[in-house]
């Protein structure tokens, strides 16, 4: 047991205020946890384009004051009634979608949609009472994906939080818990290229580099990475990307580029954009008889896919994915294991550092779409 469970713990917090305005940082309390529920005290995290996509509050119902973050790393603190796979010390990396390991979809298979603890943007307070544990002279401060891990200590509910080998270094496994996994996932766990192919990768962020990574590790041949930003193109050569096509060098459809240079289309291809055009690229480039595309890109939500349903009957497939496939519980450990045996390189993602109290400078970075991951030391 800690000294400090059971007893609200004051604590620095980058708080959002207002939409688009620069964190501040403040002394907030954080109550202790309650049923299913674990404190943690937060060592490293970044940030992610979800954080700012919310922050910005551009295309959603603004609520704020809210504690933002959600890639992270921490140790737990104290944990809650009924909580009994973790206790004091474990190392947990906290996700934004969850597994209580009881609905049906934790017990299938096949899909990590959790019925119970599947992410949601719009609530700003725990499931278990529908309160926050987060307050400044005792006015509530909203959560955020259930994570908000812009704090020193945070609360989590239980099934959201992955418990992982204690020897792995938090300030690298902490980019596993939202955009690395995803990518990596949507390769290795749903596109699953064999040894030997090709795979193409729409879209050269974090996520789409996370991609090849994963096309890497497979052990494909070719990786043909497309984007519309030529300066993406030589930071991917380190993720094994073998061959660029930036579509605007092209008078006719990428799809067709591809299907030239690859005898008819790729074996496998991972779109990474969020844009429905790549989406349809992504779909029309994989070869006819066993070609399969995955989705991975948030679209806007108005945005509807065309394509001929000849191109389905002629044997190719389309499917999307959620965090790559991966349930958040039960197969991270084994994420930042491959990570601890070299499978995994972590180190090329992180372009950047900060201190905890240098927290607006990363979001300053990614505004100007400078680097990959930037972390962020809460210690500093
Ligand atoms: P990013 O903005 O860093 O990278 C996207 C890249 O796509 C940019 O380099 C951009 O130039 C390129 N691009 C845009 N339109 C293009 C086009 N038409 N053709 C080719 N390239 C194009 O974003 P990111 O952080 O890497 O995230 C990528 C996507 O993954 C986002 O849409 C994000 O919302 C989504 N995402 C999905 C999940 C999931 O579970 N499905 C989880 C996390 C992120
Ligand atoms: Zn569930």
């Amino acid at each position: 047991m800690s000294s400090t469970a059971g007893l609200v713990i004051p604590c620095k917090a980058a708080v959002s205020w207002e939409a688009g305005k620069p964190l501040v940082m403040e002394q907030v309390e954080v109550a202790p946890p309650q049923t299913m529920e674990v404190r943690i005290k937060i060592k490293y995290t970044s940030l992610c384009h979800t954080d700012l996509y919310f922050w910005e509050a551009k295309g959603q119902a603004p609520l704020f004051p809210r504690i933002f973050g959600h890639e992270a790393a921490g140790i737990v603190e104290s944990v809650g009634e009924g909580v009994s796979d973790l206790q004091t010390g474990d190392h947990v990396l906290p996700v934004f979608t969850g597994e209580c390991k009881e609905c049906a979809h934790c017990k299938s298979e096949e899909s990590n949609m959790c019925d119970l603890l599947r992410i949601n943007t719009d609530r700003g307070v725990m499931l278990t009472d529908g309160k926050s544990r987060f307050s400044i002279d005792g006015k509530p401060i909203n959560h955020f994906l259930g994570t908000s891990t812009f704090s020193e200590y945070t609360v989590v509910h239980s099934g959201c939080l992955a418990k992982i080998n204690p020897l792995a270094p938090l300030d690298r496994v902490c980019i596993l818990s939202c955009g690395i996994s995803t990518g990596l996932g949507a390769t290795l766990n749903v596109a699953k290229p064999k040894k030997g192919s090709s795979v193409a990768i729409f879209g050269l962020g974090a996520v789409g580099l996370a991609a090849a990574e994963g096309a890497r590790i497979a052990g494909a041949s070719r990786i043909i990475g497309i984007d519309l930003n030529p300066n993406r193109f030589e930071e991917a050569k380190k993720f094994g990307v073998t061959e660029f096509i930036n579509p605007k060098d092209h008078d006719r459809p990428v799809q067709q580029v591809i299907a030239d240079m690859t005898d008819g289309g790729v074996d496998r291809s991972v779109e990474c954009t969020g844009h429905i055009e790549a989406m349809v690229s992504a779909f029309e480039c994989v070869h006819d008889g066993w070609g399969v595309a995955v989705l991975v890109g948030v679209p806007n939500k108005d945005a509807v896919f065309m394509t001929k349903p000849i191109n389905l009957l002629n044997e190719r497939t389309i499917k999307g994915t959620f965090f790559g496939n991966y349930k958040p519980r039960t197969d991270l450990p084994s994420v930042v294991e491959m990570y601890m045996n070299k499978k995994l390189e972590l180190e090329k993602f992180i372009t950047h550092r900060v201190s905890f109290s240098d927290i607006n400078r990363a979001f300053e970075l990614m505004l100007r779409g400078e680097g990959l991951r930037c972390i962020i030391n809460m210690e500093e």
